[in-house]
C-alpha cells in the first residue's frame, strides 16, 4: 500500500512526478535513462494575456530533463496545447507548472542540481555525474541561490500596484497575482481571491503604506478601476 497519511491529499500523478496538474501516462527504461510520460491536464489559458477563453490549436510534446529516480537519469516528455486565444488574438503554448518556457530542464531538477552543488559536490563532477556542462550546473545553482535570497529578503512593496485574480488549480482554486506595474514585473502571488483569504499576505506585506496607486483589472472587462 502507498497510502500514507501525507499523500492522501495527492493523485497518484502528483506522487510519481512531484507535479500538480499533470496525468502520468507511462514511463520506459531507455538504457541506464528512465523516461517518464506526462500529460498536461491543468486548466487552459493564454500564455499572453492570461485569459481562459482559448480554444485548442492541437497538442504538443515536450521533453526536458527531470530529478534522478535513484541514481538514474530521468527525462519527462509532456503533452500539452498549442492555443489559439479568443481574448487577444494571439497563439501560445500552454504554460506548464514546475516547467519554465524554454527550460531544458524541470524546477525540481534544477532544485536538485542546486542542492548538490551547495552541499558541496564541485560543478564538473556534478556536471559529469549528471551529464550536463559545468556552466550548466553554474546558472542552476545561481537561479536557486536567487530564489533562496527573496525568500529570505522579499522586495518592498510596489509603488504601483497591479492586482489581478486568476485561476489556478482545480484543486486550490483561484490565485492574486500582484503586479509592480511601473516596472512591468510580477512582486508576487497568493493563493485565494477573497479578503479572508489575503489577509495573512497583505498583513507581511513590507512598505505597503508607501503604495500610491492600485489597479485592480477585473476578470471581465479588464477595466483599470483607480483604488486609490
Ligand atoms: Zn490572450
Amino acid at each position: 500500500m502507498v497510502k500514507q497519511s501525507w499523500e492522501n491529499n495527492l493523485t497518484e500523478s502528483e506522487i510519481l512526478l512531484g507535479l500538480p496538474d499533470f496525468q502520468f501516462s507511462g514511463w520506459e527504461r531507455r538504457g541506464d535513462r528512465i523516461r517518464l510520460s506526462a500529460r498536461y491536464s491543468g486548466p487552459r489559458a493564454c500564455a499572453h494575456c492570461g485569459s481562459s477563453a482559448v480554444r485548442s490549436r492541437g497538442r504538443y510534446r515536450r521533453l526536458v530533463r527531470h530529478e534522478n529516480w535513484g541514481l538514474r537519469h530521468c527525462d519527462l516528455e509532456i503533452e500539452s496545447w498549442k492555443l489559439a486565444c479568443r481574448a487577444c488574438g494571439r497563439q501560445s503554448r500552454q504554460r506548464l507548472p514546475g516547467i519554465l518556457p524554454w527550460q531544458r530542464a524541470s524546477q525540481s531538477f534544477q532544485e536538485m542540481i542546486y542542492r548538490h552543488h551547495l552541499d558541496g559536490i564541485n560543478r564538473s563532477r556534478l556536471g559529469r555525474r549528471e551529464g550536463i556542462g559545468a556552466a550548466t550546473v553554474e546558472r542552476y545553482f545561481r537561479r536557486g541561490l536567487e530564489r533562496q535570497f527573496r525568500e529570505w529578503h522579499p522586495p518592498k512593496c510596489p509603488v504601483v500596484l497591479g492586482i489581478d485574480e486568476h485561476f489556478f488549480t482545480r484543486r486550490r482554486g483561484y490565485a492574486t497575482t500582484f503586479c509592480d506595474l511601473r516596472n512591468r514585473k510580477v512582486y508576487d502571488v497568493a493563493l485565494g481571491r477573497s479578503e479572508a483569504a489575503l489577509e495573512p499576505w497583505l498583513k507581511r506585506l513590507e512598505g505597503k503604506d508607501e503604495v500610491k496607486l492600485v489597479c485592480i483589472v477585473s476578470a471581465g472587462d479588464k477595466s483599470l478601476e483607480n483604488a486609490e
